[in-house]
């Protein structure tokens, strides 16, 4: 067996000295030009995607456990109808997969975008427990955040679309954004939300420690007051680099709030702890992390904590960038 693996070896290196080249998987992939006539296309072997091809409406592609699909590139893969992956099932991306608004594309197994590739999606993508997408390539997310069920591994890079303005607020992928460049109309606000405070409750309880909230909505008028009042104890110039202009405050947004203590000795408590490494799993980031002041606009603050619902909060705290990062507005 030795022997023959080497003259195999040896035929192969002259093969390629010959200047064909053969990648492994190629060779033993078969190609998939169409897809069957049944609601279901069953991927169990290595298939290869050289065309542009179409899953229609009310069908789904499914690359079961063992399968693996290679999407070349200058292919396009276009979901009308789904497309699943099983845990054990692998996709390799140097083309395009473009999700359609109606469809879903579910990945229990892996995903590879090549530098070359990208995945666009205007309708759903859930990424389950066992789900991995990786590569250096790019999910051009179109529509919305919410778009996206959470719950496996991203670490593909996720393309935001640009920032919207509705009603005076801006909101990016359906993430509302409110920083030093983005503000929130005077009538905007009228307390803590219900989805922020009952997860706020949901993680108090489940940290065992006290986590009281110090500050939590901040209307515009008390902004107001609030920054009038720093600027006359230190000046203008100094005040703004603390203390938020109206209308310029996260706190006015109903999802941010201060917990427990406004000192950076905070992070160092067993709480800010617990606080920095779990409140993702609850729907809540650190919003001003430390040494990111120059692309927050605000010094570390390990109380400050955004909601954004528990996928989002995962995907953010899993690409380790900042909100104004993360969005593409940095
Ligand atoms: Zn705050």
């Amino acid at each position: 067996m030795k022997l023959l693996t080497r003259i195999f070896a040896l035929s192969l290196a002259v093969i390629c000295m010959m200047g064909i080249t053969i990648s492994a998987s190629a060779a033993k992939s078969t190609l998939l030009s169409k897809l069957s006539s049944k609601s279901v296309t069953n991927i169990t072997s290595a298939r290869t995607i050289k065309q542009d091809l179409v899953v229609d409406e009310g069908k789904t592609l499914y690359v079961r456990n063992g399968g693996v699909l290679y999407v070349n590139t200058g292919a396009t893969l276009t979901l009308k109808g789904d497309m699943k992956i099983a845990n054990g099932g692998a996709v390799y991306v140097r083309g395009n997969i473009i999700v359609n608004d109606s469809s879903l594309l579910s990945c229990s197994g892996k995903i590879k975008i090549l530098s070359s590739g990208s995945v666009k999606l205007d309708g759903r993508l859930w990424v389950n427990a066992t789900g991995n997408i990786n590569g250096k390539g790019k999910i051009y997310v179109n529509d919305s955040f919410s778009d996206i069920r959470y719950r496996g591994r991203i670490t593909a890079k996720l393309v935001a679309p640009k920032p919207v303005r509705m009603n005076g607020a801006t909101y990016v992928g359906g993430i509302l954004i409110v920083n030093k460049q983005y503000s929130l109309p005077e009538n905007y606000g009228s307390g803590l939300t219900d989805e922020a405070y009952n997860a706020y409750t949901k993680m108090k309880k489940a940290s065992g420690h006290n986590m009281s909230i110090v500050s939590g909505f901040r209307s515009y008028q008390k902004q107001q007051n609030t920054f009038n009042y720093w600027c006359n104890k230190d000046g203008y110039d100094k005040a703004v680099t603390y203390s938020a202009l109206p209308g310029h405050s996260e706190h006015q947004t109903g999802l941010a709030m201060d917990i427990t203590s406004l000192s950076q000795t905070y992070a160092n408590t067993a709480e800010g702890k617990w606080l920095a490494a779990n409140c993702h799993k609850y729907g809540f980031i650190i919003r001003y992390p430390k040494g990111k002041t120059e692309i927050t606009g605000y010094i570390y603050e390990p109380w400050h904590i955004r909601y954004l619902g528990t996928d989002i909060a995962k995907m953010v705290y899993d690409s380790g960038l900042t909100l104004e990062e993360f969005l593409g507005v940095a």
